[in-house]
């Protein structure tokens, strides 16, 4: 079954017809139903394989019915690398361009006067590298309690990097979440008891 089937708003199909996709990858056909029945989800997928949109695309779907409040991020992507979190952005810029959503990125050498001013306004999604967010939330610049989606992506590059510990401390200040969705291309014992851990009754994907 293609896009369309899966239930996907139109704003968003016609989004992916612009960019030439005929067909969803393994990992999208699989992830994306689940994402949208509000699943949590482990997904074992390498870089390449289209796992970014395996989040992104349902995840527009889930944010486009909702509306922001200022400082109260709905969503949260955690990537390892400010590059990561840079390419998640465009994805999420890319595949939303029909809809009317707004998004922040806290990664480190960002103009952050921007960011601020846009997190202020309130933002649907907001993607950060770790250390970043924690950064910003001691500051009382950013509220967490309103995430009701989080991504863990390349959470075995997290736990390589030395970012286990903020990671765990981030997911215990969503207060308010209500699915989550993790995405490592292994899945190391450190990796295995995040999600042991954080994840409900997850469905594990792998590809
Ligand atoms: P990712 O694994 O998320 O890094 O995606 C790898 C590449 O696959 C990106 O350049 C995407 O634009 C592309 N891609 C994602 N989904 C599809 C699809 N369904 N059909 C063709 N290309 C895709």
């Amino acid at each position: 079954a293609g896009f369309a089937a899966m239930g996907l708003r139109p704003e968003i199909l016609r989004a992916i017809d612009e960019m030439g996709y005929s067909q969803p990858t393994p990992i999208q056909a699989e992830a994306i139903p689940y994402v949208l029945k509000r699943t949590d989800v482990i997904g074992i997928a390498q870089t390449g394989t289209g796992k970014t949109a395996s989040f992104t695309l349902p995840m527009l779907d889930i944010l486009a019915a909702g509306r922001a409040r200022a400082r109260m991020p709905r969503s949260l992507i955690l990537s390892p690398t400010r590059e990561l979190a840079t390419q998640t952005a465009r994805n999420f810029e890319i595949y939303g361009k029909y809809l009317n959503l707004s998004m922040a990125l806290l990664i480190g050498g960002v103009g952050m006067g921007d960011q601020e001013k846009v997190l202020e306004k309130g933002v649907d999604v907001l993607i950060a590298t770790p250390g970043r967010l924690i950064d910003w939330f001691e500051r009382g610049r950013v509220l967490l309690g309103g995430v009701e989606v989080l991504v863990i992506d390349e959470a075995d590059r997290m736990f390589d990097m030395g970012f286990m510990p903020d990671v765990e401390r981030i997911v215990s200040l969503l207060l308010g979440r209500k699915q989550t969705l993790l995405f490592s291309a292994t899945m190391p014992p450190e990796v295995r008891r995040l999600a042991d851990r954080f994840l409900d009754h997850p469905i594990e994907i792998k590809v």
